[in-house]
């Protein structure tokens, strides 16, 4: 079967909206269906909830002639990590020797400009539209309230990581869904802007608080404000079950995270308001049925927070089905972009689960560190020849999974310079001799 050129879109997020754009400017007709309010008409005001961008994301975002408003207006640079220890003492460091950010968005800032740019182009958007299921022996898709006829029509899935739809893909026999829950949640805070409206912490950074089995972070807001979350246990020691009230609470943040603790102003209100909600990952497979309905995004690949590329994955997905869509591969389009682009957001779960290690307990760890400051010389030595994994999962789009194993890669090397002492001693106190270039080359080409 061919896939149509009409599409039905169930999920208004950046997802669903992103692909209408681009598919409706393909010449394909498309709708969109969401299951809230027009967050334009019913803004939730309060609390600003942000989001990491970086290259993926901002490559699908351009295409829409988006980046530089996003960038310019909607969103805060962030140049590096800065390390907030214990002993209140911070360490700043860059994500790339060349000068290259990722940026704090605002996420319902982003959702309504892409809301108010799917409008301008022509695409209707149906509010309050709960779909529950597809039923394919009827060609139905059956919504809270009505249904729907896809007859001669394909539908795209962007239904986030709860995705109803995803259920539909049950009727076929070879289907796989896997929920990993972590024991791990989550709680968001907000540090206010001072008097003036600036910024209480450095600006220009994501601020990570790492104490071994927890941490803290905080992402800038374009208001002066900073999001922050605490990743904690559900159940043990360190955990939610343990703070669940206001003293308790408070004593846990004086005592692990007193700088931000006295940032935040209204503490005893943020704690008994903010939800806490609970991290898990979703994949499945295969994507689609036919060519009649296909999972984008976090409705195929839901992945854990930690590496900043759940929308940046949403997003290159959109990005890789419209150039399947333009390369004409009608015949098998669903199908052939699902197995084309799984085993890379596979990849990406993986390293987003690793990189809570490293953001919570790894960064305080002397040989991680060590590697780091290896790694950091080796790049100071041969700038064109080594790209760290964070760089190259976050600043450029080599496919994830080429990234992760080149990080893997990296990471032996590394660990062969640093087997070599004397070498080592070299590259840390820059007395590096010719025969150590020649060495550090045949290691690391
Ligand atoms: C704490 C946290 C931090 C994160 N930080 C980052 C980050 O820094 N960088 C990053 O890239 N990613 C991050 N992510 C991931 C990112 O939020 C998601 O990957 C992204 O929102 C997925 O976009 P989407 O359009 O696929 O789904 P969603 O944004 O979930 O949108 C789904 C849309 O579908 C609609 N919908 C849902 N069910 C139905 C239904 N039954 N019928 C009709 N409509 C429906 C919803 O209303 C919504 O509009 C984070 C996630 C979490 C939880």
């Amino acid at each position: 079967m061919k896939a149509c050129n009409e599409y039905i879109i169930v999920g208004g997020g950046p997802v669903g909206l992103s692909v209408s754009m681009l598919l409706l400017r393909k010449g394909h007709s498309v709708k969109v269906y969401d299951k809230r309010k027009d967050p334009r008409i019913n803004s939730e005001s309060g609390r600003s909830i942000n989001l990491a961008l970086s290259n993926r994301g901002f490559k699908t975002l351009a295409l829409l002639g988006l980046e530089e408003i996003i960038k310019s207006q909607h969103a805060v640079s962030m140049s590096g990590r800065t390390i907030h220890s214990n002993s209140n003492q911070t360490n700043f460091q860059p994500y790339s020797e060349n000068n290259e950010c990722i940026y704090s968005v605002s996420r319902s800032e982003l959702n309504i400009l892409l809301l108010d740019e799917a409008e301008k182009s022509g695409i209707e958007i149906v509010f309050n539209a709960k779909c529950l299921n597809f039923v394919d022996s009827k060609e139905t898709l059956v919504f809270e309230e009505f249904e729907i006829s896809t007859n001669g029509k394909s539908i795209l899935a962007c239904d986030g990581a709860f995705s109803p739809l995803r259920n539909s893909l049950k009727i076929l026999s070879g289907f796989s869904h896997k929920e990993t829950k972590l024991d791990y949640g989550y709680q968001e805070f907000t540090i206010p802007p001072d008097d003036n409206s600036g910024w209480q912490l450095e600006k220009h950074s994501l601020h990570i608080w790492p104490r071994k089995d927890f941490m803290l972070i905080a992402l800038p807001n374009t208001d002066g404000s900073f999001t922050c979350t605490l990743f904690l246990r559900l159940a043990g020691e360190h955990a939610f079950e343990n703070i669940k009230d206001i003293n308790s609470a408070k004593s846990f943040f004086i005592r692990y995270f007193p700088d931000a603790y006295y940032l935040i102003k209204d503490f005893d209100q943020q704690i008994k308001d903010n939800p806490i909600s609970a991290l898990f990952m979703e994949t499945c497979s295969p994507w689609n049925l036919d060519n009649k309905l296909l999972l984008l995004g976090d409705a195929a690949h839901a992945i854990v927070p930690f590496y900043g590329q759940g929308l940046n994955a949403g997003l290159e997905d959109v990005d890789l089905f419209i150039e399947a869509v333009e390369n004409g591969l009608t015949e098998n389009l669903f199908s052939s972009f699902q197995k084309q682009r799984k085993p890379d957001t596979d990849a990406i779960g993986e390293l987003a689960l690793h990189n809570f290690i490293e953001m919570r307990d790894l960064v305080t760890d002397d040989i991680f560190m060590l590697k780091k400051k290896i790694e950091h010389r080796i790049k100071e030595l041969f700038p064109s020849k080594w790209k760290t994994q964070y760089e190259q999962v976050t600043f450029s789009s080599l496919p994830y999974l080429k990234a992760q194993r080149n990080g893997r890669e990296n990471d032996k090397k590394l660990t062969l310079i640093l087997e070599n002492e004397i070498l080592t001693d070299h590259l840390l106190n820059n007395k590096i001799t010719e025969q150590d270039m020649y060495l550090l080359s045949s290691i690391i080409m």
